[in-house]
C-alpha cells in the first residue's frame, strides 16, 4: 500500500499541473468546526428522527413546527461555528491555480466566511429563509426558535432556503457545477458520503472527463471508486496537500 506521504505527493503533482481544479465538499469538511454530519445529527436531541424524515416537503406539511425547530437548532450551531483549516486551505488553493470552482452541498456558509470568493451552493443556505407560498426571501437573523414565522406579505409559512429531499436543485447552480466537473483536470471530493444525487453524479462526470479525482475522507469506504484516496480529516490533510501543491515543503511528519 502507498504511504500517506506518497499519496499526498502524487495528488499534489496533479493539482499543480491542473489548469482547472474543482472542489466538491460535504458535511465532513465542517466537522472540525463543530458541526455534526448528517449521520451524527441523528444522535442526542434528535435521536428519534432521521434527517431524511425532517428534511422533506412532506415533513414540513405534516409538522412545520418540528421542522422549524430542527432548523433553528442547526442554525444556532452554524452561527456559533467558525471556518476551519480545511476551508482556509481551499481559499489558498484557489489563489494558486489558474482556474478554480468551489462547489458545496453544505448549507452552512463556512466557505464564504473563510473567504472563498464564489461558492456554488447546490443545496441552498440555512442562514436564509423564504416564504413557502410567495417565495419572498428573509434573512434568518433574529427569527424565533419556535415557528414557523409567517410571511409579512402573504401570510404564508416561512421555511429554510435549503433543498429538501425530493426537491429539485437550483438549475443554475447544478449547470455551473456540471460544466466545471466536465472541464476540470483535478477534482477534489471532500467530506461527503457521496450517496446523495445529483451532487454525487458530479464525481462521475469528473471521472469520465479523465480528471484526477482526489478523495479526502477519514472513512475510506466513502471514497468513490477510481479516486486517489487521502484517508484522514480534511482539516489535517488539506493544508498539507495545498502546501505541497504550491511547492512549499510540508513539515516533517512526527
Ligand atoms: P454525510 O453526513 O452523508 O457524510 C459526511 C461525510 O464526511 C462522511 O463520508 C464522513 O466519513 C466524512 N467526514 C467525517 N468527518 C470528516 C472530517 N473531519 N474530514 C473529512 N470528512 C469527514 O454528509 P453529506 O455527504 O454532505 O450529505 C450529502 C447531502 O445530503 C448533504 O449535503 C445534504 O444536503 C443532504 N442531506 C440534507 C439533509 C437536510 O437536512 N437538508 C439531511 C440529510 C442529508
Ligand atoms: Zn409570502
Amino acid at each position: 500500500m502507498m504511504s500517506m506521504e506518497e499519496a499526498l505527493t502524487r495528488a499534489a503533482v496533479r493539482l499543480r499541473e491542473a489548469k482547472h481544479v474543482v472542489a466538491l465538499t460535504g458535511a465532513g469538511i465542517s466537522r472540525e468546526s463543530g458541526l455534526p454530519t448528517f449521520r451524527e445529527a441523528q444522535s442526542g436531541l434528535w435521536a428519534q428522527y432521521r434527517p431524511e424524515d425532517l428534511a422533506t416537503p412532506e415533513a414540513f406539511a405534516r409538522d412545520p413546527g418540528l421542522v422549524w425547530r430542527w432548523y433553528a437548532w442547526r442554525r444556532s450551531l452554524v452561527n456559533a461555528a467558525v471556518p476551519n483549516a480545511a476551508h482556509r486551505a481551499l481559499v489558498d488553493l484557489e489563489a494558486a491555480v489558474p482556474r478554480f470552482s468551489m462547489v458545496t452541498q453544505n448549507v452552512d456558509g463556512l466557505h464564504q466566511r473563510a473567504g472563498s470568493p464564489e461558492v456554488i451552493e447546490l443545496h441552498g443556505n440555512i442562514t436564509r429563509v423564504r416564504c413557502a407560498r410567495c417565495g419572498r426571501y428573509v434573512t434568518a437573523e433574529g427569527l424565533p426558535d419556535e415557528g414557523p414565522a409567517e410571511c409579512e406579505d402573504c401570510g404564508g409559512l416561512l421555511r429554510p432556503d435549503v433543498i429538501w429531499f425530493g426537491e429539485v436543485l437550483p438549475r443554475e447552480a447544478l449547470e455551473k457545477a456540471s460544466e466545471a466537473a466536465g472541464d476540470c483536470d483535478a477534482f477534489l471530493v471532500i467530506g461527503t458520503s457521496g450517496v446523495v444525487y445529483p451532487a454525487a453524479g458530479l464525481t462521475d462526470i469528473a471521472l469520465r472527463t479523465g480528471a484526477a479525482v482526489i478523495s479526502i475522507n477519514p472513512d475510506a469506504s466513502s471514497a468513490p471508486p477510481g479516486a486517489m484516496q487521502l484517508t484522514g480529516s480534511a482539516a489535517e490533510i488539506l493544508p498539507r496537500l495545498v502546501e505541497a501543491a504550491r511547492g512549499k515543503p510540508s513539515p516533517p511528519s512526527s
